[in-house]
């Protein structure tokens, strides 16, 4: 009995024992690995949740935990660097592309959940950097152009003043289109915005897509022909209608792109937008120059107009472009005219004058182009030192139909102003004749000859140098 007593005692205690044994590692350890095993499962399941393991004293469990929170921490804090970083421009720290991506995301969900609610995709181009903004499209309109207009304000910056344009292009949001055209839009109607002149805000129609692209499309094979120099100069006499006398040619660019033949109206302004009619008209300086240089061993006077646009004066050095050109070829100055359109005169009068005004010290000639179709007043061009206007063909084309009002005062002004006058666009003998009895006989136009390549242009100067009479001076000879 006393044996048995004990060994029931004896195995009570053990079991006992063993039962204090269990706890103590349940809630020492145990339960404490299981939280831990938790809150790596959690981790697991959402990555982006924070998770902290519990410290509860200063055991060896609590100090793993201590370093493992610890290497937490560090890891959230690097990983929220990294995503700003991928997410965010380094230098203004504004959102990327990537993160319009993940926003456009999120807003398209809501789109899904809530098919009223209405929002609008905003692409701002600071001539190089992108802006993002979300509104209704309407409210969106007005609020580009506040946004532009708060844009334009100049601000001081290292001492300087400064003014910056930018484009806006805006767009509907919508979870139908995806959120690729949806940026695709709002960068054609940016795309537009910069084409009518730059600080704009234009909105996306689908008309948009057809023009743009074909833009784009352009932009690239002009960039590749100029760079292979595929770009030819054709020429255009001018002809004195009274002696017969050649006076002189135009320079006019020509492109053809896989047969087609593209307006130079098209490219050119390309060119114009892009910068790129730097290179372009330095290709025409090039082979305007080998062509006179030919051409003077025969014709000795003869001299070609060339056109000029606004950013050859402000972004190239036009002044050494033409006479690297005159030494190349050993051309005197007076071999090159230059053509000026009024409108290049009304919009950047005060960045091309002083240029113009060395230019003319070192002699050459220019040529006031398109005259009457830029509203400049009569005032500012006497101040300014044409030496020929150039009567567009729109006054020209009325001479059919009796109408010489406007081709009458502008021959009028031009004598007035001591300026010689070369009617453009003449095709018909009717335009001819009135030309010549209004006493203006210095003729560019179908009516003599068309543009064409140099080839052809030997040819021609051969046929007709002393044979363009008019039928007004033939009848009056
Ligand atoms: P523009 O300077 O006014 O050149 C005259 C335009 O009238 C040329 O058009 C010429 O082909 C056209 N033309 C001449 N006679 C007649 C005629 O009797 N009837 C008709 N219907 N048209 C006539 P094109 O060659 O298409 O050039 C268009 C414009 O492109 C030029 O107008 C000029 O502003 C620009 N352009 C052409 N080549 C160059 C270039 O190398 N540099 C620059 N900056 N502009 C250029
Ligand atoms: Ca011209
Ligand atoms: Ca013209």
């Amino acid at each position: 009995m006393t044996f048995m007593l004990l060994g029931v005692s004896i195995v009570g205690l053990t079991l006992f024992s063993l039962l204090g044994v269990y706890l103590t590692l349940h809630f020492s350890i145990l339960k404490r690995l299981r939280i831990f095993s938790k809150l790596v499962e959690q981790r697991r399941l959402s990555p982006q949740k924070a998770v902290r393991w519990p410290i509860k004293n200063k055991d060896e469990l609590d100090n793993l935990a201590l370093a493992l929170n610890e290497l937490m921490i560090e890891v959230e804090v690097r990983h929220r660097d990294l995503k700003f970083l991928a997410e965010h421009d380094p230098l203004t720290e504004l959102g990327n592309r990537r993160l319009l991506m993940a926003q456009l995301d999120a807003n398209m969900n809501r789109h899904q959940r809530h098919p009223d609610f209405v929002s609008t995709l905003l692409l701002l181009d600071l001539d190089e950097f992108k802006l993002l903004n979300d509104v209704g499209l309407e409210m969106a309109h007005s609020y580009a152009e506040r946004l532009l207009l708060e844009i334009t304000r100049p601000f001081e910056h290292s001492g300087s003043d400064f003014k910056i344009r930018a484009s806006i292009g805006l767009t509907a949001v919508s979870a139908m289109l995806g959120k690729e055209n949806v940026i695709r839009n709002a960068d054609l109607a940016m795309y537009e915005a910069k084409r009518r002149g730059k600080g704009q805000a234009v909105v996306f129609k689908m008309a948009l897509l057809d023009t743009v692209s074909r833009r784009m499309q352009l932009e690239q094979a002009l960039q590749a022909a100029l760079n292979d120099h595929q770009l030819e100069v054709w020429f255009q006499p001018i002809v004195n209608a009274i002696s017969g006398e050649v006076v002189g040619m135009e320079a006019l660019s020509r492109w053809s792109l896989d047969g087609e033949y593209i307006s130079p109206n098209e490219f050119i302004n390309i060119a114009e937008a892009t910068g790129m009619i730097i290179i372009l008209g330095r290709q025409v300086f090039d082979q305007l120059g080998s062509a006179l240089q030919e051409l003077r061993v025969k014709h000795r006077n003869l001299q070609c107009n060339i056109n000029l646009s606004v950013r050859q004066f402000r972004d190239s050095d036009l002044i050494t472009e033409i006479t690297s050109c005159l030494n190349k070829y050993y051309l005197p100055a007076s071999a090159i005219h230059l053509e000026m359109t009024e409108s290049m005169v009304i919009e950047a009068e005060t960045d091309i004058l002083s240029m113009v005004k060395k230019l003319l010290e070192q002699g050459f000639k220019f040529h006031l182009d398109d005259f009457g179709t830029g509203h400049s007043s009569l005032d500012r061009l006497r101040s300014l030192p044409f030496d020929t206007l150039k009567i567009d063909r729109s006054f020209v084309t009325p001479l059919n139909t009796g109408d010489d009002v406007m081709v009458r005062n502008m021959i009028n002004i031009g004598k007035e102003l001591g300026m010689n006058i070369i009617a453009e666009g003449v095709e018909t003998q009717v335009e001819l004749d009135r030309l010549v009895d209004l006493g203006c006989c210095q003729i560019q136009g179908y009516y003599f000859a068309k543009p064409m390549p140099l080839s052809e242009l030997k040819n021609w100067l051969h046929d007709n140098q002393h044979q363009v009479i008019s039928m007004k001076s033939k009848q009056q000879a």
